[in-house]
């Protein structure tokens, strides 16, 4: 029903078993796809030992979206060893700033640090894409991970509101450009879940607590809720979405006043 046996999905953004990428994966593989990860050296350990747990994985290289260079060796890699494969599922689940970015208030946050985080969260889309593009199958379907703060305040995200902004917008102009050739492009908003990314986002408990407290579901959003989304975003079910921002959150995006004031 999914149709997604056989096809062959890259996937960007394990770190280790807590990352929502390795939930992806998980759910791409008992649908029946074939794996490729792209991994961050520093977390090679980690993915060494993840990568025996799913048989579907069928390669992974290391990968650095920050240059050209370290992004397009992914690709050349996945095409020397798989002549002629096409990727028909893109997963882009990649986010960082660098310490200062939280530490600092924001009218003090360096230059430097607020492009860094802006290319690797932001800009390293259109990047992945660039050199993607000659590997993609017709009617493939990439997909990104943001946060609410792109379009709401959230204290402490500081930077990351700015990246994700821009990775939406990125999300709508690439759907855009990319549309009349079949492929399609979605980000999903993922309510907060405890990751190695979020681990480093002050006050993050707090943030989960009052989620969980005025959440419209009341519960927060796990690893595998955003799965599930990005599946159907994968699969054909989907095949008439594109440029648009899936709330996977419990419904906390559309509350404004928290039902919880009238508890006093
Ligand atoms: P995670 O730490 O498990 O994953 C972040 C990934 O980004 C890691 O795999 C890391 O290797 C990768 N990465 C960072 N810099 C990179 C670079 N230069 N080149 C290649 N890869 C790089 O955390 P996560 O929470 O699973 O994050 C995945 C995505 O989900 C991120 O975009 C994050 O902003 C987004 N997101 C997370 C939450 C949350 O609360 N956890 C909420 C909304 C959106």
């Amino acid at each position: 029903m999914l149709g997604l046996q056989g096809k062959t999905a890259v996937v960007f953004g394990v770190a280790s078993e807590d990352s929502i990428a390795w939930a992806i994966c998980q759910q791409l593989a008992e649908a029946g796809a074939d794996l490729f990860l792209g991994y961050q050296k520093r977390f090679m350990s980690r993915v060494f030992q993840l990568k025996d747990k799913l048989s579907a994985i069928k390669g992974f290289y290391p990968l650095d979206v920050a240059q050209d260079d370290t992004t397009r060796e992914f690709f050349d890699e996945f095409a020397k060893e798989h002549p002629g494969r096409k990727i028909d599922v893109l997963v882009h689940a990649i986010g960082f700033a660098p310490r200062s970015c939280f530490d600092r208030p924001i009218l003090f946050v360096e230059d430097a640090d607020i492009n860094t985080a802006m290319t690797i969260s932001a800009n390293s889309l259109q990047r992945c894409l660039k050199f993607a593009m000659p590997h993609l199958s017709e009617g493939s379907s990439t997909i990104t991970l943001t946060y609410a703060a792109s379009t709401r305040f959230v204290p402490s995200y500081g930077i990351m509101s700015m990246a994700k902004a821009a990775l939406e917008c990125w999300t709508r102009e690439l759907a855009c450009h990319l549309g009349p050739h079949g492929h399609r492009v979605n980000s999903i908003s993922s309510g907060p879940i405890r990751t190695i990314a979020a681990s480093g986002i002050p006050g993050f408990d707090r943030i989960l607590d009052h989620v969980e407290a005025n959440a419209p579901l009341r519960r927060n959003v796990n690893q595998n809720d955003v799965a599930g989304t990005t599946l159907w975003l994968a699969s054909p079910l989907s095949a008439g979405v594109t440029g648009q921002c899936i709330h996977v959150d419990a419904g906390y995006s559309i509350t404004m006043v928290p039902q919880s004031i009238m508890d006093v």
